[in-house]
């Protein structure tokens, strides 16, 4: 294949996007094929947008260690959930990804490839099997053409409940009041859903805190949620110097499975292609599986046996998320979610690492649905949410 410098390019991999996705996808492919002709376009002037991207130890397979773990911002051993009448130290180990490492690490390797280059600010206006057009007439050609461009618009009639997140990275005046994360403190007035705080001490003088609500409306106020967050702060002692950034966003949470799974080139991929967990939001344990076939796949096309077997697995795991978002969403109100959260976070931890991984196994599933349903439960609310469905 010809690579030319010109204004049409022929590649191995187009990679359409530089979110979590693409990003990964082009690290685990040239740590196979260090040498793959691979162009990764981002409309934005920088990659990988404005995330802290987090995830379990336990979502990582150990192949995948060597290409992730010089990308990884911070790890922990364990994090801490609080809810009214309970507190837990859960032992499984935590990490997060920012944007700005993820996305100085992805340059670094792609600049040390021969073969693989990034181009930003690049406007993607239409994308075909083997092609991509960029708004301003630029046309590239690959073998492989996966579509990363994040979520798109989500359906008319969309059914389904929203992850609502405001997050603050504050700088601290004064070392940090934990060295362990908590992943959600539930023990605040439940309003507008599930409610809790998030809190990743990033470095002794460095938190992020966000406010998330799992509610039945997107609505989301960000002025208010940075006020809360502050507040939240304060009462939590921190001694707030500055605030460094925020990110917010608002994910879908759905009852339904998409009406089609990614089979055809261009293949759609990550948040596009219906890679995440439709009942926490993380898209990462997913987003790796993907990243890892196409790599281990290349040069040949991904869309093969295994691939099938990837999708199946993965629509097994995303209709039973569906299921529990219905739950969720239907038969408690929503100062009574809480509950739901608390007995899940009873369960031992092998059971809560497989439900965030996608890998629920037919037990774990089972036990869900066994003994009395946690407190809050509405049958009524149940039956009439299944009405309107
Ligand atoms: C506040 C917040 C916190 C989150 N926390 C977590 C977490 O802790 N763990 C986790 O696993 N998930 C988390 N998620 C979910 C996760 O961020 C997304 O699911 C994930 O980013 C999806 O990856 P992606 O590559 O599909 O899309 P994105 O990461 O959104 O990447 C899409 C990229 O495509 C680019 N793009 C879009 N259109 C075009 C175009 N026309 N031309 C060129 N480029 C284009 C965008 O600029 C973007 O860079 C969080 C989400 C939010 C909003």
């Amino acid at each position: 294949m010809l690579v030319s410098k010109g204004v049409e390019e022929q590649w191995d991999y187009l990679l359409a996007g530089g979110g979590l996705q693409n990003t990964l996808i082009a690290l685990a492919v040239l740590h196979h094929r260090p040498s793959a002709r691979l162009l990764l376009l981002e409309r934005d002037e920088v990659l990988c947008g404005n995330h802290t991207w987090s995830f379990h130890q336990s979502d990582v397979p150990l192949e995948i260690w060597p290409w992730l773990s010089p990308a990884i911002s911070v790890q922990w051993q364990g994090y801490d959930v609080q809810f009214p009448g309970l507190e837990r130290r859960v032992q499984s180990g935590y990490g997060s990804l920012s944007s700005r490492d993820l996305a100085a690490h992805t340059q670094e390797i792609i600049t040390q490839s021969p073969h693989a280059r990034i181009v930003t600010g690049a406007e993607i206006t239409a994308l075909a099997d083997g092609q991509v057009r960029l708004a301003d007439g630029r046309r590239f050609w690959g073998a492989h053409v996966i579509d990363g461009r994040g979520p798109a618009t989500p359906p008319a009639g969309f059914r389904g409940g929203f992850q609502k997140f405001v997050g603050l990275e504050l700088t601290l005046s004064s070392s940090g009041l934990r060295t362990t994360p908590l992943l959600m403190d539930a023990t605040v007035p439940q309003e507008d859903g599930f409610r809790f705080f998030y809190v990743l001490p990033l470095a002794p003088d460095r938190v992020l805190i966000e406010d998330t609500c799992f509610s039945g409306n997107g609505a989301l106020d960000i002025t208010q949620g940075r006020a809360e967050v502050l507040a939240y702060a304060e009462r939590n002692g921190y001694a707030v110097d500055s605030v460094t950034r925020c990110e917010s966003g608002v994910l879908p949470m759905p009852y339904e499975m998409p009406r089609a799974w990614p089979r055809t080139m261009p293949l759609a991929v990550g948040y596009r292609g219906g890679f995440f967990h439709p009942a926490t939001g993380y898209s990462f344990p997913v987003a790796l599986r993907v990243a890892a076939h196409i790599a281990q796949y290349a040069p040949e096309s991904p869309l093969n046996a295994d691939w099938e077997r990837l999708l199946n697995h993965h629509r097994n795991q995303y209709h039973f998320a569906t299921i529990l978002n219905r739950l969720l969403f239907t038969a408690y109100a929503p100062s009574e979610r809480h509950y739901i959260f608390s007995r899940f976070y009873q369960l031992p931890e092998p059971r809560i690492e497989r439900f965030y991984r996608m890998d629920s196994r037919l037990s774990d599933k089972a036990r869900f649905f066994t003994g009395w349903p946690p407190r809050g439960f509405s049958l009524r609310g149940l039956l009439k949410g299944a009405a309107t469905l």
